[in-house]
């Protein structure tokens, strides 16, 4: 399986993941429920799922979702932006900001002194 995918088609199989519904997803993308249902309906063919359960388990063995909870804000989260060839969402910079600025190597006494 090599189809890449979109990352509000990745958001749809971390939510079916959490056990939402289509219409728990509809209403927090604020899009009717049939649109909602094209994302799906392109998605499974996409992963050759027959069902959304089916889509989720071979989402998650070919390693699209790793099965734990998506974690976004933090250094993990902009790497797993990366890892998938997304931008990563303001959230998840705003972290690997804050990580970069605490990972940072303390500068030299020399350094320091110019
Ligand atoms: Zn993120």
């Amino acid at each position: 399986m090599s189809a890449t995918l979109h990352e509000r088609e990745i958001e749809f199989l971390e939510r079916l993941g959490r056990g939402e519904t289509g219409g728990e997803i509809a209403a927090a993308w604020h899009m009717e429920l049939s649109s909602v249902r094209t994302v799906a309906e392109r998605l499974r063919r996409k992963l050759g799922a027959r069902t959304n359960e089916h889509a989720v388990l071979l989402a998650c063995q070919a390693g699209i979702l790793d099965g734990r909870p998506r974690r976004h804000g933090d250094h993990a989260g902009y790497e797993a932006h990366r890892k998938r060839g997304e931008t990563p969402c303001d959230h998840c910079r705003e972290g690997e900001r804050a990580h970069r600025r605490a990972m940072k190597v303390p500068a030299q006494p020399n350094q320091e002194a110019a």
